[in-house]
């Protein structure tokens, strides 16, 4: 017996490693090229309408949409006896209209707690983390600015980019506060204590807005990762502080512009 190191083929667990890989690979970028092309040959044509539940970027999750287009890549390898097959569906929800993308990726190999190959869907766009704010389209009309940066935020949010969400927080709470005509070199302590002394916040306001810099600092020089949960409060301070300094009272304003003013009341005669 020599020392030379055995020659033998890959193992079981390699060989389904680089399937996998391979498969995965062309699930990314064959399938779109796929996609549109078919789209440009007229793929769309002639289907009749159906509907799948799927999760409605707006809507939510269990919505039924119409199938405008789908497409199916089947792929197997006999040699080793896997398989996998990927279904993309174009579609439309039957609530609110929108369009949006689907798919379905099976692979032989990967059971899930029944004993049956696992279904993986993934969603473009992907599935809102947070809603976004009804008045939100209100602000980029008003602050073009600060609406670009909470749908940044709100960006990073939906694909879970946790540190940048919190820092982008701080960094709304950071713009607005230059809107409010407070001096941006002042450090974030002095930029609350400032805003509180010009009345913009109430007491309880300061100490919530200290929490949401306070983790935007963490997140950004300490390497503090926030949950889901954590982000969400930190998300409902910055967005009662936006709504109610940059919509709700220019909405107020309005609103007492258009109440009929009372009628002096004729002094009576003695
Ligand atoms: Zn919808």
């Amino acid at each position: 017996m020599g020392s030379s190191t055995p020659t033998c083929g890959p193992t079981r667990a390699e060989q389904v490693r680089t399937v996998r890989a391979k498969r995965r690979q062309s699930a990314l970028h064959p399938t779109v090229e796929a996609s549109v092309s078919s789209f440009y040959n007229g793929w769309m044509n002639d289907q009749k309408t159906r509907q799948i539940r799927s999760h409605c970027p707006n809507c939510g999750p269990g919505r039924y949409a119409d199938v405008l287009a789908s497409h199916v890549v089947n792929d197997q390898d006999e040699e080793i006896g896997i398989w996998a097959k990927t279904t993309s569906y174009m579609l439309k929800c039957g609530g609110c209209k929108t369009v949006f993308f689907q798919e379905e990726y099976l692979f032989s190999e990967d059971y899930g707690p029944d004993g049956r190959p696992e279904k993986h869907i993934t969603y473009y766009p992907p599935p809102a983390k947070r809603k976004r704010p009804e008045w939100l389209p209100s602000l980029q009309l008003s602050e073009a600015a600060l609406y670009s940066l909470l749908n940044e935020t709100y960006n990073a949010l939906d694909v879970d980019a946790r540190v940048l969400s919190a820092t982008g927080a701080r960094i709304i709470f950071d713009r607005a506060s230059e809107l409010l005509r407070i001096d941006p070199t002042l450090t974030f302590k002095q930029k609350l204590d400032e805003l509180r002394n010009k009345g913009h916040i109430s007491v309880s306001e300061h100490a919530h807005l200290d929490i949401l810099t306070e983790a935007g600092s963490a997140a950004a020089h300490r390497g503090w990762q926030p949950t889901a949960d954590q982000l969400n409060t930190v998300m409902s301070i910055v967005e009662t502080f936006i709504h109610r300094k940059f919509v709700l009272e220019s909405e107020v304003q309005r609103l007492k512009a258009r109440i009929p003013r009372r009628k002096k009341r004729r002094s009576k005669r003695p």
